[in-house]
């Protein structure tokens, strides 16, 4: 019984710093998709990336237990907020995004989804 009101505290409380976290983040996006918009580029990234940090509360809700309410949330966040250096993070061609391409994306995610197996592998062994 206690379990399951700490579970329902601790999504809330999750699912609030998820939203403060995120709102800088969307503010961001929203700019960079007017941008985008006005030089006539591609916005298809943007708005995926705008519709992934709103389904990250969703992570929360749908969390069974403490260790995956965090982790997932975690993992989300990570994913949702790449790092812009003025590059893509995949091929390194300039470009204002994180990404230059859909496909840099689903390549740079597919690396980054491989290390964290790999990651979990080595905790395993340990
Ligand atoms: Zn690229």
């Amino acid at each position: 019984m206690g379990i399951i009101i700490d579970l329902t505290k601790a999504q809330a409380i999750t699912k609030d710093r998820l939203r403060a976290e995120r709102a800088p983040l969307l503010t961001a996006l929203d700019v960079q998709y007017q941008r985008a918009q006005e030089d006539g580029r591609d916005t298809t990234i943007i708005i995926s990336e705008k519709q992934r940090l709103r389904d990250v509360t969703k992570l929360a809700d749908k969390a069974s237990e403490y260790e995956g309410l965090f982790r997932e949330s975690a993992i989300a966040f990570r994913k949702a907020s790449p790092k812009l250096t003025g590059m893509c993070l995949n091929c390194g061609i300039k470009t204002k995004g994180a990404y230059c391409s859909a496909d840099c994306r689903e390549d740079w995610e597919r690396i980054q989804r491989m290390k964290r197996i790999g990651r979990r592998h080595d905790e395993r062994r340990n």
